[in-house]
């Protein structure tokens, strides 16, 4: 999620790695540090903020002298950012050695390895789920770094992109990678080793790429096997967590940065819809016990009692996080059989609200900064509520103002519409409701049921995905129209009217969207020939009536785009064109539908010539009211 970058070969090592650490920082980072191996042993900084912050630190104090060094910018998961929780992360080995590892990813079972090696006698520094990986591979280390990377490595669940430094091999740099990526760049006499390949060309085009459950152990300088001072000895192999050797390729990097940075993508909103399936994937991680058959929301814990008590849900949002407010609204009182209601946080603080005993306020914010929602929040606690959160910022003033919280843990969102936030939103509104129900009403075999759905979600997204070329073709013919209406029903109805918003918000065509069974009641004049009308008509309870309001606009003129289920042969009867989701449970299907939803939007964008990632009148986070 974050950025790593190692350096070890003849150049002094910490001035590289800050460099490196700045191209990585154009995705919006929280903090920062470095540590750097030398015979003198390692020498670690940090520093909350931008990279510049740490570049001083690390000009003003000194010391940072040696050639063999790693790297961090930190998008905390695990632990708000401050200097005890951004990375490096240290451990001691039994020989008195120093460890020093950078993490990209989660460490899903921290909790019992914390406790482990607590029991051990380690000492921990900090909140995050990395330090205990700094800590066993200390505890397992042995004189063999490579080795005791491994060791450890067999032990983590979740997913990972680590470098890891020892004082005792100050020459060696050993790396590996299980669902987070990580290139190895072959400079001359050095290895440079990193995240993302834009901190990498700068140094070299030739590069090797790790694959999940690899381990690479690089080697500049004076640690050569013959130890005679000889000529600069550069070496590294690559193995398995099981210490089989592999045989990796060396292959020519592109050239071009912004590429890089965009990953083949024209751009960061398309670059974040196509990765929605991977969002998912984090965001999910570490959440569902298969063998129980039910919800681990950490953040939770502490307040589960009351939140099986409550007797009513407020969810206050603005814009896409409103809309998948909406969503939570329906999955809390279906799931969980709770009432519950989704307010914009704007109105909800000014019009005097009643909170009774037993009330819980969820504020829903991609950035956790919303002013908007962190008002409402506060006014929601003043009057008794209980507060949590739902952000994707970990730290963020909204996460730090609630009594509890879920993180989405869909990495950073850059784009200006949001679009996998939203679907980390759902998902997260979801476990919540599926927590709650399981706790309820909701039998073991249901909630189960529902589990094991959500977990084929990622899969069932890349199906959709691969429709972004029709999609296109499909805007195509209506581009020139000013006027479109996004209409659902049930779960669909909060979908239809983000397919409207981010119409808008991007393309700046004119979208209103709506209750299907609402057009009806005025919006229906509106129609005429041609004018795009989306339906989102999957199946499910509402199918049949949602089939009459298609036939009501076309009996208009109306040209109808539908969302529809997979191997649904009917649909083409009603529909001009149609875009198809897996079928799926009822309560899990805005996650797929809005899909084909974000990419019309996004090609309507690019059609009429516009710069989707900084749509006019727009900001990221909006920390105005
Ligand atoms: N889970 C780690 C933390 O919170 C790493 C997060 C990241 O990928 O930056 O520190």
């Amino acid at each position: 999620m974050c950025g790593i970058v190692g350096y070890v070969g003849p150049k002094p090592a910490a001035s590289l790695l800050v460099e490196g650490l700045k191209r990585l920082e154009y995705r919006g980072y929280d903090s920062a540090g470095l540590a750097i191996t030398s015979d003198k042993g390692i020498k670690i900084g940090k520093s909350v903020g931008r990279v510049s912050v740490l570049e001083n630190l690390v000009k003003t104090t000194g010391g940072f002298d040696g050639f063999c060094g790693v790297a961090h910018t930190r998008w905390a998961t695990h632990g708000e950012p401050s200097e005890p929780n951004a990375h490096p992360h240290s451990g001691l080995t039994k020989s008195g050695h120093t460890i020093a590892l950078v993490h990209n990813g989660i460490i899903e079972n921290y909790i019992p390895l914390r406790k482990y090696l607590a029991d051990r006698g380690h000492v921990f520094e900090s909140e995050t789920d990395t330090e205990v990986l700094a800590k066993l591979v200390a505890e397992v280390y042995n004189g063999d770094l490579e080795k005791a990377v491994q060791t450890a490595l067999r032990e983590v669940r979740g997913g990972y992109a680590i470098a890891v430094i020892c004082d005792n091999e100050p020459h060696t740099i050993v790396a590996a990678r299980k669902g987070s990526p990580l290139i190895v760049g072959i400079a001359d006499s050095a290895y440079v080793v990193a995240s993302d390949a834009s901190a990498i060309i700068a140094h070299t085009t030739q590069v090797i790429t790790l694959d999940d459950y690899q381990v690479v152990r690089l080697c500049a300088g004076a640690e050569d096997k013959k130890g005679d001072g000889g000529p600069w000895a550069v070496d590294f192999r690559t193995t398995t967590i099981d210490n089989v050797s592999v045989a990796r390729e060396v292959t020519e990097l592109e050239f071009d940065l912004e590429q890089i940075e965009l990953g083949g993508y024209e751009h960061f909103m398309l670059k974040e819809i196509m990765e929605q399936p991977e969002a998912i994937r984090n965001c999910l991680r570490g959440r569902i016990d298969h063998r129980e058959g039910r919800v681990v929301l950490g953040g939770l814990s502490a307040i589960t009692r009351d939140l099986i008590r409550a007797h009513r849900f407020i969810i206050t949002a603005q814009g896409t996080a409103y809309h998948a407010g909406l969503i939570g609204e329906y999955l809390l009182e279906d799931l969980a059989k709770v009432p519950a209601r989704c307010e914009y946080a704007s109105e909800f603080r000014y019009r005097n609200p009643i909170i009774e005993e037993g009330t819980v306020a969820i504020a829903v914010s991609q950035s956790g900064e919303t002013a908007d929602t962190l008002a409402a929040l506060t006014e929601a606690k003043e009057r008794g509520a209980i507060a949590l959160g739902v952000v994707n910022s970990v730290g963020s003033t909204i996460s730090r103002e609630t009594d509890a919280g879920v993180y989405l843990h869909v990495g950073p969102e850059i784009g200006v519409a949001s679009t996998k936030a939203f679907v980390g939103q759902v998902a997260v509104l979801t476990l919540i409701s599926l927590y709650l129900g399981k706790r309820r009403f909701l039998s073991d075999e249901v909630v189960k049921a529902y589990l094991r759905q959500l977990e084929t979600l990622p899969d069932l997204v890349s199906r959709v995905l691969e429709q972004s070329d029709h999609i296109r073709k499909c805007v195509e013919d209506c581009i020139d129209r000013d006027n479109w209406l996004f209409l659902g029903r049930g779960y669909n109805y909060p979908v239809a009217i983000e397919g409207a918003l981010k119409l808008k918000e991007i393309s700046y065509i004119h979208a209103e969207g709506m209750p299907a069974a609402e057009m009806k009641h005025g919006p229906i004049a509106l129609i005429d020939k041609g004018m795009p009308v989306v339906f989102v008509a999957t199946r499910g309870s509402q199918y049949d009536k949602v089939i009459s309001n298609i036939e009501e606009v076309r009996a208009r003129g109306g040209r109808t785009l539908v969302v529809a289920t997979e191997g649904d042969e009917d649909i083409h009867k009603y529909a001009d064109a149609v875009f198809t989701v897996p079928d799926i449970a009822e309560p899990l299907q805005p996650m797929l539908t809005v899909i084909p939803l974000q990419i019309l939007a996004y090609h309507a964008a690019v059609l009429r010539g516009h710069d989707v990632d900084k749509p006019r009148n727009l900001a990221k986070s909006v920390t105005v009211e």
